[in-house]
């Protein structure tokens, strides 16, 4: 049988191995990797409702990860989902006011990118093995907010890595921002720039394609590669905890074997919903897939009128790490329903870097069918928030905040009532201000580690080890650049001669 392989989508290269996918991050053509099919989940559903997060991840990734031996395999998925997280199942399902909050948010950065960003680092060293690299791997990354730290604990002090990260400057959480600027290591670094996350995504997306740039980086013994959402080593770990969740609600009873789910993600660059769609195409029992936007909604009008149209303001949330208007993943969506035709593809991304919008055909809207967009305004984020902590004592962080009150109007709009599993993308922690002020109204003068006590008082859980972490740490970053000026901070900060 062919070997599942990778390919652009934009059709400048293919046959590339899993481990050559992930080392490049992003495809020399600009566009993003997908691989050659969809495999099927080979493992009953029955037998999945018996097995470990770990014996899961290998059961998913292994279909996708085709040229990695088990043993490789193995040793990546136990290194990384281990005593990082705080849970031994290191995701799990929260029953409240009759939804399913998939806590995301176990692992050692307290937000959902912890759970392919622990792992990314072990794929990718091992891919520089398998690979011979010799060059120093230098990950740029771009970040709106969780990103980065989640990418830079993983990286950190490892050997034969180095690690920058670009955010918007005032433009995260207090706590965000935090996390980031007391980042130990050597090799992590942490520029804050003038401007917003898309300008950040795209300075970065630009570098990727500077072949001039990528040539001097090589004399001087580095190599790019990124651990954003486009990188499919963060793609496929993020399909685990879509079957491991149903595996979960069957083993518990909840459902029905072959009973279908809904899934709500609180979406930004759609990497986290993208991996619940290829988790879809693989065989899981999934109806509806729910897009969650904030004020920032341009995929809520995509959905609806079939034209992607970035040319928009772009407003600054309680929910920054949504404050996207340059959905990168939804490029791997588009070119799935263009029939995988790269030429099509490639012609509606140039319309969108040339006029800043696109349209799609109608056959390309009913192949997206799955999908219904929604938005949460920030007054109905903050509402749901105090709703489901009166009604039934939980917290939710202000990205869950915005899935949470998309679900409730799709569930009261439409009278569905299959079971849905909402993503729940951050601890409250992170967001501590916002959610207090959501639930108790004006919070007067109190400083960031006041409101984070409070909250560990009325909710009763544990300031976790990553905020306690930054209550006292010394600030190590303190870079800040213009948009336009990423590429010669990249150069300085990797000591590259003039
Ligand atoms: C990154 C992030 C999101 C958005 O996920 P995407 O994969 O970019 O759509 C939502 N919530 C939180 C807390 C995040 O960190």
């Amino acid at each position: 049988m062919e070997k599942l392989s990778y390919q652009s989508t934009r059709g400048g290269e293919s046959g590339l191995t899993a481990s050559r996918a992930i080392l490049n991050g992003l495809a020399e053509d600009g566009g993003l990797y997908m691989p050659s099919w969809i495999p099927k989940l080979e493992v009953p559903m029955e037998k999945l409702a018996g097995m470990s997060y770990q014996e899961t991840a290998y059961e998913v990734m292994r279909l996708f990860l085709t040229d990695y031996t088990e043993e490789e395999l193995k040793y990546c998925i136990n290194s990384a989902y281990d005593s990082k997280f705080d849970t031994e199942e290191i995701a799990p399902l929260r029953e409240a006011d009759g939804a399913y909050y998939l806590e995301l948010f176990h692992g050692s950065t307290i937000a959902f990118k912890d759970m392919a960003l622990s792992i990314l680092p072990y794929l990718m060293t091992t891919a520089a093995k398998k690979n011979h690299v010799e060059n120093e791997i230098v990950i740029l990354t771009a970040t709106s907010g969780d990103t980065g730290k989640a990418a830079m604990a993983g990286f950190a002090d490892v050997p034969g890595t180095r690690i920058i990260v670009f955010y918007p400057k005032g433009g995260v959480s207090k706590v965000q921002e935090l996390q980031m600027v007391t980042q130990k290591g050597d090799n992590t670094a942490v520029v804050a720039i003038h401007g917003n996350f898309d300008d950040a995504q795209t300075g970065v997306k630009k570098i990727f394609g500077d072949q001039a740039f990528g040539k001097r980086l090589a004399e001087h013994g580095f190599q790019l590669s990124s651990a954003n959402s486009i990188n499919v080593g963060r793609l496929v770990p993020q399909v685990v905890y879509y079957v491991y969740a149903y595996a979960s609600l069957l083993r518990q009873g909840k459902i029905r074997s072959g009973e279908k789910i809904n899934i709500t993600v609180p979406t930004g660059n759609f990497g986290n919903i993208l991996a619940a769609y290829f988790a879809k195409q693989m065989g899981l029992p999934v109806g509806k897939l729910i897009c969650a936007s904030n004020d920032n909604k341009v995929l809520y009008d995509f959905f609806r009128t079939g034209t992607y149209d970035k040319k928009r303001e772009f407003i600054l949330t309680s929910s920054p790490s949504m404050d996207i208007l340059i959905s990168s993943n939804l490029e791997r969506l588009i070119y799935v329903s263009t029939g995988c035709d790269a030429g099509a593809n490639a012609g509606l991304m140039e319309m969108l870097g040339r006029d800043g919008a696109y349209t799609v055909t109608k056959e390309m809207q009913e192949k997206m069918g799955d999908f219904i967009g929604g938005y949460a305004t920030e007054a109905e984020n903050a509402a749901e928030i105090k709703r489901l902590f009166d009604a039934a004592g939980y917290m939710v962080d202000t990205h869950t905040g915005v899935a949470s009150c998309v679900y409730q109007k799709y569930a009261s709009e439409t009278g569905d009532t299959t079971p849905t599993v909402i993503a729940s993308t951050a601890s409250p922690y992170k967001f501590s201000h916002s959610v207090m002020e959501a639930v108790y109204g004006d919070l007067g003068g109190k400083d960031e580690f006041e409101i984070i006590d409070e909250l560990c008082k009325v909710t009763g859980v544990a300031v976790p080890r990553a905020v306690e972490e930054i209550r006292n740490a010394t600030v190590r970053h303190k870079r800040e650049c213009d948009a336009e000026a990423m590429e010669g901070m990249v150069a300085k900060i990797l000591g590259l001669a003039e």
